[in-house]
């Protein structure tokens, strides 16, 4: 089930960046043991984003957490989903008296047309 929900084309993703990686590493490497399922978290590497990173001050933050220890994600924007979530909440005025199908339709053109502007930026 959980791999299910976190599988992306098929396959396990081998990074998670959010916001407060560092307490969802530790969460999720307390529950790997559990069983088989949760296992799969050993395989993950959890990421602070960088605009979130300068308030953790932790060692174990700077050394498994910090986005600059990992060559790949140089030059990725990081804080792609606080701007996408920001651009999406200028319209909950307009979508909170909608109903799920409008709602789920508007906001499939709304990702549509920001995955479409990325493409034209590149
Ligand atoms: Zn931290």
């Amino acid at each position: 089930m959980i791999e299910g929900k976190l599988m992306i084309k098929g396959k396990m993703p081998k990074q998670c960046v959010y916001d407060n990686a560092c307490k969802l590493d530790k969460f999720c490497m307390k529950r790997s043991d559990l069983s088989d399922e949760t296992g799969i978290f050993k395989q993950i590497m959890f990421i602070v984003d960088r605009l979130h990173i300068k308030g953790h001050i932790g060692i174990d933050c700077k050394k498994y957490n910090h986005p600059i220890n990992f060559p790949n994600l140089q030059g990725v924007v990081t804080v792609m989903c606080e701007v996408i979530n920001s651009w999406a909440s200028g319209f909950c005025h307009n979508t909170k008296h909608m109903n799920a199908i409008r709602f789920n339709f508007f906001y499939s053109l709304f990702f549509l047309n920001i995955i479409k502007l990325n493409l034209k930026e590149k």
